[in-house]
C-alpha cells in the first residue's frame, strides 16, 4: 500500500497529469510556424505521437523530460523536419556529381522553366487541333521535334526510359526471343534490370557471347524463326577492361538487315551533343548510333539530355508505328508538364544553345580556372569567419550511370571538422537550404561544379552556421 502511494506521487506521475492536450498545443505560439508550414492535420498527428511517448517514458519513469509546452513544441517541429522536409526549397549540391539521382537528376533549364510558369497555370493546346478545332495528337509535335533533333525518320515519348524500352520490347517482340550479349545483361540504378524487364514484356531472353567478349557471328549463329529482335544495351554504369570487346553497331545491323529484325539500343543517356568538346571521351550521339545502323534507339529525358523525366524513342518509322498503336503506349504517357519542358530542352538543342542554356551541360562546361577563383573566394570568407579551409585539386563526375570512370578535373574545397566530420555533413544537409557534400573519413569536401555560381555566398554562410563551436 505504501508503495502503491508513493508510486502515485512521484514525480513522474505529476507530470503525466500536467501534459498539454493536443489541442492546447496546436493553439499555442510556439507551434504556431510549424502548423503554417506543415498544416493542422500533419501538426496534429505528430502532436499526438508525441504525447504518447512522452506519457510512455513517464509511466515507464526512465526520464522525466522536461514537459514545458515550448520544450514540447520543440520535440514536435524536430520530429516534423526530419519526416517531413518537403520539396519546399532547393538543395544546394555540392558533391560535384552532375547527375544525382537522389537529388532528381538534371535541374531544369531556364527556358524550360519560362515554359512551365508561362503554360503551366493555364489551359493549352496539349489534345487540340487549333487550326482545324478538332481533337489532336497530344504528342505529335514533340514526335517531330525530337524526329529533328536526332535525325530520324519518326519518334516517341512515353513517361521514362524503362517504360520506353518496356513498350519498345512488347511492341516489337512480345512473344518472341530478343538476342543480347550476356556482357550487357545489366542492372541500371535501382531494380532496372535488363533480363527483369525482358521477362516482363513477355520476351524470351537469348543471350550470347560471355561476359567480356561477344562477336557478331554468336548473334548470328543464334537468330532463328523465333527471333523477334536483336538488342543492344548501354551498360551505362559501369565498364568492362582488359580482354573484352562486343559487337558494334555497325556490324550488328548488317546481321540484323539480313535477318530482317529490328536492331533496338537502349542507350541510356542519348547524348546529342559530342562529349569531346567537353574535354570527355566521345560518347556515339544519338544521331551517330541511328546513322550506324540501330533501327530503333531509346534514352532518358533526365540524363545527359537534360531535361525531365523522359522516355524518348527515335528510328524508323516502321517499328515506332507499332508502338504508337499499341494499348500500352496510353498506361506510360508522358505528363503534360513534362512535355512542355520537353519540348523547351529539345529547343535548345535546335537553336544551337544547348551547351549554354541547359544546366548539366553549363556545368559539364565550366572551365577549372574559374572552378579555381570561386573555391578561393569561399575559403577567403570562411577564413574570414576563422573557418578553416583549403583549395586541392579532384574531380568531378557525371553520374546518373552516365560515362562511368570518366571525370571531370575540379577544385574542392577541404573543411576539416576534425572529430565531428559526420555531424557536421548532417547539418549541413539539415541547413536550410540543404547543402549536400562530399563527406570522406577525414574532411568534408565541397565541389563547385555543381553549385549555381549566385549561391556561392550562401554556401559560405550555411558552412559557417553548421560550423562547430569552440568550447
Ligand atoms: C538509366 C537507364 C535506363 C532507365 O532510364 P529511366 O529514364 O531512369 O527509366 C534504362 N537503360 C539504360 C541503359 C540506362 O542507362
Amino acid at each position: 500500500m505504501k508503495a502503491a502511494i508513493s508510486a502515485n506521487n512521484s514525480p513522474s506521475q505529476s507530470n503525466l497529469r500536467r501534459l498539454p492536450a493536443v489541442e492546447t498545443l496546436l493553439k499555442s505560439d510556439a507551434m504556431s510556424a510549424a502548423v503554417m508550414r506543415y498544416s493542422r492535420p500533419l501538426v496534429k498527428e505528430a502532436a499526438r505521437r508525441i504525447l504518447a511517448e512522452l506519457r510512455r517514458d513517464l509511466r515507464s519513469n526512465q526520464s522525466s523530460p522536461a514537459i514545458s509546452i515550448d520544450n514540447i513544441a520543440l520535440l514536435i517541429t524536430q520530429r516534423l523536419s526530419k519526416e517531413w522536409p518537403g520539396f519546399s526549397q532547393p538543395v544546394i549540391n555540392a558533391t560535384g556529381i552532375i547527375l544525382h539521382t537522389n537529388l532528381g537528376r538534371a535541374p531544369l533549364s531556364d527556358p524550360s522553366l519560362k515554359a512551365l510558369t508561362a503554360i503551366g497555370g493555364h489551359y493549352f493546346n496539349l489534345e487540340s487541333n487549333l487550326s482545324e478545332g478538332t481533337r489532336g495528337n497530344r504528342f505529335q509535335e514533340l514526335r517531330r521535334l525530337l524526329s529533328i533533333v536526332s535525325d530520324s525518320e519518326d519518334a516517341l515519348v512515353v513517361n521514362n526510359n524503362a517504360a520506353a524500352m518496356l513498350l519498345v520490347l512488347i511492341a516489337l517482340a512480345s512473344g518472341k526471343e530478343a538476342v543480347i550479349s550476356r556482357g550487357e545483361l545489366v542492372q541500371i540504378g535501382n531494380g532496372f534490370r535488363i533480363p527483369e524487364i525482358l521477362e516482363q514484356s513477355g520476351v524470351i531472353l537469348r543471350e550470347v557471347g560471355t561476359t567480356n567478349k561477344t562477336s557478331a557471328h554468336d548473334y548470328e549463329q543464334a537468330i532463328n524463326a523465333r527471333t523477334g529482335v536483336i538488342l543492344k544495351v548501354h551498360p551505362s554504369n559501369f565498364i568492362q577492361k582488359g580482354f573484352v570487346s562486343q559487337a558494334s553497331v555497325k556490324e550488328l545491323s548488317v546481321i540484323a538487315g539480313k535477318a530482317h529484325l529490328p536492331l533496338v539500343h537502349d542507350l541510356g543517356n542519348g547524348v546529342l551533343l559530342d562529349t569531346a568538346d567537353f574535354g570527355l571521351e566521345h560518347e556515339p550521339t544519338v544521331m551517330e548510333t541511328l546513322r550506324d545502323g540501330a533501327d530503333v534507339v531509346c534514352f532518358s529525358g533526365d540524363k545527359l539530355l537534360g531535361g525531365p523525366q523522359a522516355g524518348i524513342i527515335a528510328g524508323k518509322h516502321k517499328y515506332i508505328r507499332l508502338m504508337q498503336n499499341h494499348p500500352l503506349l496510353r498506361v506510360i504517357r508522358l505528363d503534360k508538364l513534362s512535355a512542355v519542358a520537353l519540348e523547351a530542352t529539345i529547343k535548345s538543342y535546335l537553336d544551337d544553345n544547348a551547351a549554354a542554356s541547359i544546366p548539366i551541360w553549363q556545368m559539364i562546361g565550366t572551365k577549372i580556372e574559374d572552378l579555381r577563383a570561386r573555391a578561393h573566394a569561399v575559403i577567403r570568407r570562411l577564413k574570414a569567419q576563422g573557418i578553416p579551409a583549403a583549395a586541392q585539386d579532384g574531380v568531378s563526375m557525371v553520374g546518373g550511370g552516365a560515362l562511368p570512370e570518366q571525370s571531370l578535373p575540379t577544385i574542392l574545397i577541404r573543411l576539416s571538422p576534425h572529430g565531428v566530420i559526420d555531424e557536421t555533413a548532417r547539418k549541413l544537409r539539415l541547413s536550410s537550404p540543404p547543402l549536400v557534400a562530399r563527406v570522406e573519413k577525414d574532411a568534408i569536401l565541397i565541389d563547385l561544379r555543381t553549385v549555381y555560381a549566385d549561391q556561392d555566398k550562401l554556401l559560405s554562410e550555411i558552412i559557417a552556421a553548421a560550423w562547430p563551436q569552440k568550447d
